[in-house]
């Protein structure tokens, strides 16, 4: 029986999670639920799955937390503050842990789980982003098991199994991308996108930070620098590709040629039971994929001069380590002030250049220099957000 913390069970992927586990009560139990702010969906969660503990970010939401939990006449404990996801992922009572927190709020819960050498299934992938070769060197030392649940990488993962490769003969490592709402449609202009179109993903159903990282394709930005550092392969073997029926979740081509390909529905249980039953297989409550019906599959290049935060993201890996929790800080800020109509959807894009621009700082070497940069990121980002004003 594994017993599981999961950080951001209300998000997206919080939810399928629980679902995941909800399905095999012989194998999996929820242990502990971590949320940021939502204290009634975190309070619902918690009634349905009874675990040891919860916790909630937001101080101000506990009392109210505690309240609709004595109400259901659960009595576990109850943890708050933003240090509270961080030691629910250091606790021993729970071998695995859901890391599903968005944004760089992961990146201290991520190091816990990685130091206490967790099993840890990583959806954040901004933890990656930041903690780069220093969370992967804190992942080794401590021989915790890294897990990625992003589909993408969690296809990768498959496909080296599959094909009973270390990924020293993998030749290339092809990312597919759906492309979002945008980039099939060049009549669309960009400086006019709203946050509801941008929010509307053609083929997944996901949180909103990660929606509109799609839509500029900073998601395969993002990601990008998440397989650079997950499978320590080079950028310039790493290639985009657009592909709109989001079938195929990603490839490995080998030095022989052979390429092998991970295909399924776009739905994230799947990969979240994949990393849950890892190296087993379980029975998972997916839809199939039906091969004859599934229509043409079509592949091509992502128009990186339409949607700059991709080019962006590769420049940021050969720039150096701080160079990707830069970006990665300044695109947050972004998405806020478009999400509250403070600047227009290609702006997004021209505030994390500038913020590039603006930033040198020296390389990391622990946790609390990327936590610096980061804030820096978000300091100089926000400055920057009066230049692209709406
Ligand atoms: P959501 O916005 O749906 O959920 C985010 C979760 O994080 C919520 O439970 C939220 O709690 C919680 N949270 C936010 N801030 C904090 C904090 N400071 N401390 C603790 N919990 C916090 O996001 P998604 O589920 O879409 O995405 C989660 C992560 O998974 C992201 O990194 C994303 O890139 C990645 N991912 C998501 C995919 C998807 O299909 N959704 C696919 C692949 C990767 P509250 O509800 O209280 O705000």
């Amino acid at each position: 029986m594994q017993n599981i913390a999961i950080l951001g069970a209300t998000g997206s992927i919080g939810r399928s999670a629980l679902a995941v586990i909800a399905n095999h009560p012989d194998r999996y139990r929820a242990g502990a639920l971590a949320a940021g702010s939502d204290a009634k969906a975190l309070a619902a969660a918690a009634l349905a799955v009874r675990p040891q503990a919860v916790a909630i970010a937001d101080e101000a939401k506990r009392s109210e937390l505690a309240a609709l939990l004595a109400e259901g006449g659960w009595k576990g404990e109850i943890l708050s503050g933003p240090g509270a996801a961080e030691q629910l992922a250091a606790d021993a009572r729970f071998d695995t842990v859901i890391h599903a927190i968005v944004g760089a709020a992961g990146v201290r819960p991520a190091f816990a789980a990685a130091a206490a050498g967790k099993r840890l299934l990583l959806a954040n992938k901004e933890s990656v982003v930041c903690g780069g070769e220093i969370l992967m060197r804190t992942v080794r030392e401590s021989g915790a098991t890294l897990l990625p649940v992003d589909s993408e990488h969690n296809a990768i993962f498959q496909c080296l199994h599959a094909a009973g490769s270390s990924g020293r003969d993998a030749a290339r490592i092809w990312l597919t991308c759906s492309g979002g709402p945008f980039h099939a449609r060049p009549e669309v202009d960009l400086a006019r996108v709203t946050p509801e179109q941008a929010l509307a993903h053609p083929t997944w159903k996901m949180g909103r930070k990660i929606s509109i990282d799609s839509a500029t394709l900073m998601n395969k930005g993002l990601e990008v620098i998440e397989a650079h550092h997950l499978f320590d392969f080079p950028p310039e073997r790493i290639s985009v590709v657009i592909h709109p029926q989001s079938v195929v979740h990603s490839m490995v081509e080998f030095a022989d040629g052979a390429v092998v390909a991970e295909l399924g529905t776009a739905d994230m249980k799947l990969p979240i039971a994949y990393c849950l039953a890892y190296p087993e297989r379980i029975a998972g409550d997916v839809k199939r994929l039906d091969i004859t019906r599934m229509g043409p599959l079509t592949f091509s290049e992502p128009d990186t001069g339409r949607f700059p935060l991709l080019a962006l993201a590769f420049e940021a890996i050969s720039s150096g380590a701080a160079s990707p929790i830069i970006l990665n800080g300044a695109n947050e800020v972004a998405v806020e002030a478009f999400l509250a109509g403070k600047i227009g959807f290609a702006a997004i894009g021209a505030l994390c250049r500038d913020a590039l621009d603006a930033l040198s700082p020296a390389e990391p070497s622990g946790l609390e220099d990327i936590l610096e940069i980061d804030r820096m990121a978000r300091e100089a980002a926000r400055s920057l957000t009066a230049r692209h004003a709406i």
